[in-house]
C-alpha cells in the first residue's frame, strides 16, 4: 500500500533525509498510526541536499493546515530554514516538529521558537493526537474524538507536548508504507525493538527509555510481506539487537530459512554478548548476508567506566575473533575519537587492537555532545570544547588539542576511503607493514592532506597513485611488489580499465587489452566507474 499522495491533505508529514537512498522510517510510522486521519494526510520527503525554498514550496502546493517535521541531528539546520520561510510565507500553517534533536534541551532553539507545536519523545501516537485535536478545535470541519487524555482537552494546545514511550503491540506497524520504488532503490530500515538498557553517556539511547519489543509474531509476518514484496536489503535499527537471545535467534532463524543468493541483513549488536545458541545460527549465514555494526567505542576499560559503558574485553575479544574467524559476517566496527580521559596514544592502542581483528570496516567517530546526552558531566574535568552547530562534533579538550583533534578528523575521513571503501583490500596493510597501524596511517593522513588540501572528492584513481607514490616514495617500498597489490585490488571489481601509472607493472598481454585511465578523467567517468 502506498502512503496517500493526496493533491491538497490537511496534514503533509515531511522531513529531510540525509541522502536520498534513506526512507523515512520515523515519517511512515507517524502516517501509519494516523487512524481515522490518514486519508486527509499524505508523506513528502526531501534530502539535505535539495534547496530550503524548493522544500518550502513544494511543501506549501500541498496547501496543508498542518506540516509535521521530523528534527534530526543531520537535517536541524536546514529544517530551521525550511521552517522560517514557511512561517513567513503562511503563518497560518499549523507546524508540528518532532523527532530526537527537538526532544532534549529545547528551550534555546530557534527552530521551537519557530514552530507552533513540538512534540518530545516518540510521537508515532501523539502525532495522530494532536492533529486530531488541532483538526477539530482550530482548523477542522469535522468532528474528530480525541481520545488521547494527556492533552486533557486543554486549549490551546502547549507548545511543547511531551510523548509517552508507546508500547509496541499498541502501534501499527508502518511496513506497508514502504512502496515497491522504496524497496527496489532505497534503504529500508526494519526495527524489532526499541531503547537500551545501557547507559553510555554519549548515546541517545541510554536516556532512560524503556526496552520495548515488537510483538514477534506480527513483525515477522511483516518482514514476510517485505520479502514476498521483493525486498532484499534489510536495515535493523535496533540499538541491541542481542539483548533478547530468543528473540534474536528467532529473527535470525527465520531469514536463513528464508534465505536466497543476495539477500543482506544488518544488525547493531553488543559486542560481549555471543553466546553459543547464537553463536551457532550466525555461522551457518552464506558470505555476503550478514552484517553486524559491533559498537566497541573505546578499548580503555578507564575511558569505558567513566563514560558508564560496561563492556567485557575478554568476551569482546573473544567475540570479534569467533565472528572473523569462525562465520561469513561482515563486520562494522566502531571506535570514537575524542572520548573524556582518552588520549592519542590510547585511541591509537585501541585501533591498533581492533585491526588487529581483521574486521572488514573500522567506523572511526569522532564524539558528538548530543542533546540530552549526560556526556557534558565531564567538560569541566576534562576541557571538552564542542562544535555548537549540529552535528556537535568535539573540537579539543585536554588531551587532544584542536589542531591534533582536525587530524584526527581527516584520518577518520581518509580511513574511510583507503581502509572502509573496500577498494585497497590488499594495499591497505602495505601503510603498516612495520609499524602500529595508527601511527602509519596518520602519518599517510597528514602527507595525503599536504598534496590534496581536502578531504572529499577525491577521484578513486588519483588517490590511487597518491597512495602508490607514498608507499613507494616516502615507505620506500618496492615498486613491482606495490604495484601487484593495487592491480590486484583494482581488477578485483572487474575493472577492465588500468591506470596509467600502473600500466607498466601489468603483464604485456594484458596491458593490451586493458583501456588506460587517465588521472585527469572528467568526473562524470569517474563516478561511472564507482568512484
Ligand atoms: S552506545 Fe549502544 S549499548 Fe550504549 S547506550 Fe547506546 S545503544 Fe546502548
Amino acid at each position: 500500500m502506498a502512503a496517500n499522495m493526496l493533491a491538497m491533505p490537511d496534514i503533509v508529514l515531511a522531513t529531510l533525509n540525509a541522502k536520498f537512498i534513506h526512507a523515512a522510517f520515523g515519517l511512515r510510522y507517524l502516517f501509519a498510526n494516523l487512524g481515522e486521519l490518514q486519508p486527509r494526510a499524505t508523506l513528502a520527503e526531501f534530502d539535505i541536499n535539495q534547496r530550503t525554498l524548493d522544500i518550502a514550496e513544494a511543501l506549501l502546493a500541498r496547501q496543508p493546515k498542518i506540516i509535521g517535521l521530523g528534527v534530526y541531528i543531520w537535517n536541524a539546520a536546514a529544517t530551521t530554514e525550511v521552517v522560517a520561510i514557511l512561517k513567513r510565507v503562511r503563518p497560518e500553517i499549523i507546524i508540528i516538529l518532532g523527532g530526537p534533536e527537538v526532544s532534549y534541551e529545547i528551550e534555546a532553539q530557534e527552530i521551537v521558537r519557530l514552530a507552533d507545536h513540538v512534540i518530545t519523545g516518540e510521537a508515532d501516537l501523539k502525532f495522530a493526537a494532536v492533529c486530531r485535536e488541532l483538526l477539530e478545535r482550530q482548523v477542522g470541519t469535522q468532528a474528530l474524538a480525541c481520545t488521547d487524555s494527556t492533552l486533557k482537552r486543554e486549549f490551546p494546545l502547549p507548545k511543547i507536548i511531551p510523548a509517552e514511550p508507546p508500547e509496541f503491540s499498541g502501534l501499527v506497524l508502518p511496513y506497508d508504507f514502504y512502496t515497491a520504488a522504496d524497496l527496489a532503490h532505497r534503504i529500508v530500515y526494519v526495527e524489532a525493538s526499541r531503547g537500551c538498557p545501557f547507559t553510555c553517556e554519549f548515546c541517545l539511547s541510554s536516556l532512560d527509555i524503556p526496552v520495548r519489543a515488537a510483538p514477534l509474531e506480527p513483525f515477522l509476518g511483516a518482514m514476510q510481506k517485505l520479502l514476498d514484496r521483493g525486498l532484499r536489503q534489510f536495515k535493523f535499527v535496533d540499538r541491541t539487537f542481542n539483548l533478547n537471545l530468543a528473540t534474536s535467534r528467532t529473527i535470525l532463524e527465520f531469514f536463513l530459512a528464508r534465505h536466497q543468493p543476495g539477500n543482506f541483513y544488518h544488525f547493531e549488536m553488543i559486542p560481549d554478548r555471543l553466546p553459543a545458541e547464537l553463536r551457532e545460527v550466525i555461522a551457518r549465514f552464506p558470505p555476503g548476508a550478514l552484517q553486524f555494526e559491533v559498537g566497541v567505542q573505546t578499548f580503555n576499560p578507564d575511558v569505558g567506566q567513566r563514560i558508564s559503558r560496561r563492556q567485557n574485553y575478554e568476551r569482546l575479544a573473544d567475540n570479534l575473533d569467533f565472528l572473523r574467524n569462525r562465520t561469513q559476517v561482515h563486520i562494522h566496527a566502531d571506535l570514537i575519537v575524542g572520548l573524556p580521559g582518552e588520549s592519542v596514544e590510547s585511541f591509537a592502542a585501541g585501533f591498533d587492537r581492533l585491526i588487529g581483528f581483521g574486521p572488514q570496516e573500522i567506523q572511526v567517530g569522532i564524539l558528538k555532545r548530543l542533546r540530552g546526552t549526560p556526556i557534558v558531566r565531564h567538560d569541566a574535568e576534562w576541557g571538552m570544547v564542542y562544535h555548537a552547530q549540529p552535528p556537535y562534533e568535539i573540537l579539543q579538550n585536554w588531551l587532544i588539542n584542536f589542531a591534533m583533534m582536525q587530524r584526527l578528523r581527516r584520518f577518520a575521513k581518509y580511513w574511510e576511503l583507503v581502509g572502509n571503501s573496500g577498494n585497497f583490500i590488499g594495499t591497505a596493510p602495505l601503510l603498516w607493514r612495520d609499524e602500529s597501524p595508527f601511527t602509519s596511517c596518520l602519518r599517510f593522513s597528514d602527507w595525503l592532506y599536504a598534496r590534496l588540501a581536502r578531504t572529499d572528492s577525491i577521484a578513486l584513481v588519483r588517490l590511487a597513485e597518491l597512495m602508490f607514490e607514498f608507499l613507494t616514495g616516502e615507505l620506500r617500498l618496492d615498486a613491482p611488489r606495490v604495484a601487484d597489490a593495487m592491480l590486484g585490488d583494482w581488477q578485483r571489481g572487474g575493472r577492465r580499465d588500468l591506470p596509467e601509472f600502473l600500466r607498466e607493472f601489468q603483464p604485456a598481454k594484458n596491458r593490451e587489452r586493458a583501456q588506460p585511465v587517465r588521472t585527469s578523467m572528467p568526473k562524470r567517468q569517474a563516478r561511472h566507474l564507482g568512484i
